[in-house]
């Protein structure tokens, strides 16, 4: 690892299955951790927003950033619908001494535990069944009966994923959950 290179926290599962609140979780009880912002075409959902949740940005312009190469990682994630990950941000926290955190695809997130080997740690976050996972999607209230199908679909694909990420993170019950990812995300900064 160079001196301009620090540590990467990835956390992927499918949609519904809590990573986002683990996330922000970790966040406010680990110092140094600093939020991955991507880009994404999809409009704002509840009270998200721009550079703060995402990058909220055109289909023009994601594509103009996928031909200058500016992605280190970008998927349609949903037909349509760009997410990815700017090389910028990740420079950007690393220029502070900060670990960057990442809630990412299954598919994003394996890409870049692939890219970064050791430097990363790559967390998949399981819910209880598939049914819980989908009433807890539901429960959410910020996706429409169209997008819920969608989710749904792609989640009963992602969850096989799970055994090729570094850790399994059961996420039954929230406060549990939370306290494993603390300790396992502080076992490996301090590595
Ligand atoms: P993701 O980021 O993986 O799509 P979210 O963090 O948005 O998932 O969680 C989906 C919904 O499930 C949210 O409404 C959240 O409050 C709720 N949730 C998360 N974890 C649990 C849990 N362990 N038990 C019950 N509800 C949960
Ligand atoms: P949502 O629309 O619910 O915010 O996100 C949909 C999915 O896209 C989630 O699984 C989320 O983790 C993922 N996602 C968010 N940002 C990125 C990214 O930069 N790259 C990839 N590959 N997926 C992302």
């Amino acid at each position: 690892m160079n001196q301009q290179e620090g540590k990467l926290i990835i956390f992927s599962a499918p949609s519904g299955a809590g990573k986002t609140t683990i996330v922000h979780h970790l966040l406010k009880k680990i110092p140094n951790l600093e939020f991955s912002i991507s880009a994404t075409t999809r409009q704002p959902r509840g009270d998200e927003r721009d550079q703060k949740d995402y990058y909220f940005i055109s289909k023009e312009e994601f594509l103009h950033y996928i031909a200058k190469k500016h992605f280190v990682e970008f998927e349609e994630v949903y037909s349509g619908t760009f997410y990815g990950t700017l090389r910028t941000e990740i420079e950007r926290i690393w220029a502070k001494g900060n670990t960057v955190i990442f809630d990412i695809d299954v598919e994003g997130g394996l890409h870049l535990k692939r890219k970064y080997g050791e430097q990363a740690l790559a967390i998949f976050v399981q819910p209880p069944s598939l049914e819980v996972l989908k009433e807890r999607l539901a429960g959410r209230g910020t996706d429409s009966p169209e997008k819920l199908k969608e989710r749904f679909e792609k989640a009963e694909k992602e969850l096989n994923y799970a055994p090729r990420f570094d850790i399994i993170l059961k996420n039954y019950e929230l406060s549990e959950a939370c306290a494993e990812a603390e300790r396992l995300v502080k076992d490996f900064l301090r590595k």
